[in-house]
């Protein structure tokens, strides 16, 4: 039965969710700390993944069919939504070498089975070529001579079904609608931020969670409250500590002006796909390791470049009740103020000096880090925590640096999860549950002693 909502969050895991429970009957309440009334979600400075110019769409997940199936689920909405907020422009997915690597074998196999393989041409296949030539795409199909060994071309697969998302544009879009739709938004570092949960007593050993409690020290009360947090989610629900983790992705910008003619016509949307390239082969343990990233430029002329081959963990003192720790510690995002390091940013002006030689020497317009909500094994958390009685808590979090893409169907699947628990109709049940049982992996494993620890000597600030 539709009763009342609060929602914390309004980055794209909690409006896609605040849109669907509203659709569902609900009376839903938003709160966050940011004022995205008043900033329509374009103050990039702002510590949320989902606020951003860009965020690359792709349904190209190796043998993760159940993303790729909702990725192309996703598009089809993309589409009808139109205003510009899905872009099209293709993904040239680049190689560590002349030769396929392994995950990119698996997507083409995926995305053979799903009848997607016409949109999909690997360089240098004559076919494929061909096929790329009549549907106007080839001049995407780039050249890129490694390095070391300039008589060889990197491989790569230049995806059509793929490009980008609009993702701050988008985000403002699903504001406007669920402020239409009826849904309330309390935006503001007092009002809007999210001070502590309100527990009731049930029974002897027991206490649900019965609404929220701002900064300002109002109390909501809620039927249902669900965090949707992002990077924070753990440092508002503790007992999220074990499942999820933040870590730091390295951004830089280049701008280039409308008179400078053959730049902006050579990375116009039209002309350049989103690049990615992954430097090294999968490695011994079977992980792909990060990659580095482009898209085109946008209409304000911003050339952003994203580095993921190390994601930083920023470890501080965890709370004393915290119920699952590392060394006392975890790790929560870190004010804007801390800045990529040096190791990144050379990382990404490699990048650069192959895939935008014109950037070689130009300084970067600017530089910062975007946080992750890394989850144990890269699938997100949407499900209720299972401490507190009455399904009176849920988490909808987890992004692990994929979500963006899913906003406009993300919520029919977590509100189907929201409503019918274990009996949900949707694939993603299974993977987005809660998973104390699931071992830490992905990373999260490693700790404050872990190599990507940003406090540590080895990573040079
Ligand atoms: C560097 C980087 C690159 C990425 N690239 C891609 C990509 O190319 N494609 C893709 O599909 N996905 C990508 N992602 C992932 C995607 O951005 C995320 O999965 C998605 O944006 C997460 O949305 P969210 O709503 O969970 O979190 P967020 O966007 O972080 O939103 C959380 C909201 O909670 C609010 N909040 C936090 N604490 C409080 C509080 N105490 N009180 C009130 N409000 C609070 C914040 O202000 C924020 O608005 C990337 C992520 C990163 C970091």
């Amino acid at each position: 039965m539709p009763g009342k909502v609060n929602v914390t969050g309004a980055g794209i895991f909690g409006l896609s969710l605040a849109v669907s429970l509203r659709q569902r009957g609900y009376d839903v309440v938003v709160f966050d700390k940011n004022d995205y009334g008043l900033d329509e979600y374009r103050d990039f400075e702002v510590q949320a993944a989902s606020v951003d110019q860009n965020k690359i769409f792709r349904a190209s997940y190796g043998k993760k069919i159940h993303y790729q199936r909702l990725a192309m689920e996703a598009r089809e909405e993309w589409e009808k939504l139109g205003h510009d907020l899905f872009v099209p422009s293709g993904m040239l997915r680049v190689q560590p070498t002349e030769e396929l690597g392994a995950l990119e074998l698996e997507t083409i196999a995926g995305m053979e089975k799903d009848g997607l393989r016409e949109k999909i041409f690997v360089k240098g296949d004559k076919q494929d070529e061909e096929r790329a030539q009549q549907r106007g795409w080839h001049g995407k199909l780039l050249s890129f001579p490694i390095p070391d060994d300039s008589s060889k071309e990197f491989a790569q697969v230049l995806d059509m079904t793929a490009g980008f998302t609009r993702s701050s544009a988008a985000c403002h879009y699903f504001y406007k609608q669920a402020r239409d739709m009826g849904v309330e938004f309390v935006f503001g570092e007092e009002k809007g931020a999210f001070d502590s949960l309100i527990k009731a007593q049930v029974g002897d050993n027991s206490c649900k969670i019965i609404g929220l409690r701002t900064k300002d020290g109002i109390e909501h009360l809620a039927d249902k409250t669900v965090i949707a947090a992002g990077s924070f989610s753990h440092s508002l629900v503790p007992e999220l500590a074990y499942h999820i983790e933040s870590s730091a992705g390295s951004v830089a910008r280049f701008k280039i002006d409308p008179s400078q003619t053959e730049l902006w016509d050579k990375y116009s949307p039209e002309k350049f796909p989103v690049i990615t390239w992954k430097k090294a082969k999968r490695d011994a343990a079977g992980k792909d390791v990060g990659s580095v990233y482009v898209f085109p430029r946008t209409e304000e002329g911003i050339i952003k470049i994203g580095y993921r081959g190390v994601k930083y963990t920023h470890f501080r003192s965890a709370p004393a009740e915290v119920a699952f720790s590392q060394d006392g510690q975890w790790s929560t995002p870190a004010g804007p103020e801390l800045k990529p390091p040096p190791v990144a940013l050379d990382a990404i002006r490699e990048f650069v000096s192959i895939f935008l030689p014109e950037f070689k020497d130009v300084p970067y317009y600017s530089t910062k880090f975007c946080w992750y909500t890394d989850s144990l094994d890269n699938e997100f958390v949407i499900d209720y925590v299972p401490l507190y009685a009455d399904h009176s808590l849920f988490v909808c979090t987890g992004g692990s640096g994929h979500g963006a893409k899913f906003l406009p169907v993300l919520g029919e699947h977590a509100a189907d999860i929201f409503e019918n628990k274990d009996n949900a109709k949707t694939p993603l049940r299974s993977f987005w549950r809660w998973r104390a049982d699931a071992p830490r992996k992905n990373g999260l494993e490693e700790g404050p002693e872990g190599p990507r620890n940003i406090a540590k000597g080895s990573v040079s600030l």
